[in-house]
């Protein structure tokens, strides 16, 4: 599978550590804002509608859908030469509204992929010690 989210997660920052501290522990956790409960995705340390500060980080289910996706056929790094077509899907959850994660769907090939395919999440690890939360499409609900 392709592994540009891999590279994006080699390089986590102070707003983004908390994220991925979580889903090394298989946990896919979002933060929200404690006072107007929006939830923030990449995670700030303001929130967007309200301008609070205070936030927690609320662990989801992992149940949603496509809400958009691409379908890479040129390889842009040498990397990822060996996965093209694959499909970079952006999900949206059913219990963290306004989140918006970019991902890969594991079992489905690219030309399959629909906008409101119902997805489930998966905790695949690409190479030792790398974590990432992938999804599985969820059959026979739509
Ligand atoms: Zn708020």
């Amino acid at each position: 599978m392709p592994a540009l989210v891999e590279l994006a997660s080699i390089h986590p920052d102070v707003q983004t550590r908390a994220y991925w501290e979580f889903v090394k522990a298989r946990e896919l956790r979002f933060q929200k804002c404690e006072v107007c409960g929006a939830f923030r995705f990449p995670p700030l340390s303001g929130c967007r509608d309200c301008g609070a500060s205070q936030s927690s980080w609320v662990a989801v289910a992992g149940r949603g859908r496509v809400f958009s996706y691409t379908v890479v056929h040129h390889p842009a790094i040498p990397e990822v030469r060996e996965d093209v077509p694959y499909a970079v899907v952006v999900v949206e959850f059913d219990d963290a509204p306004g989140v918006h994660l970019v991902s890969n769907v594991l079992d489905v090939p690219p030309e399959e992929i629909e906008i409101g395919m119902q997805l489930e999440l998966v905790w695949d690890e690409p190479s030792p010690g790398v974590i990432l939360p992938r999804f599985a499409r969820v059959r026979g609900e739509e």
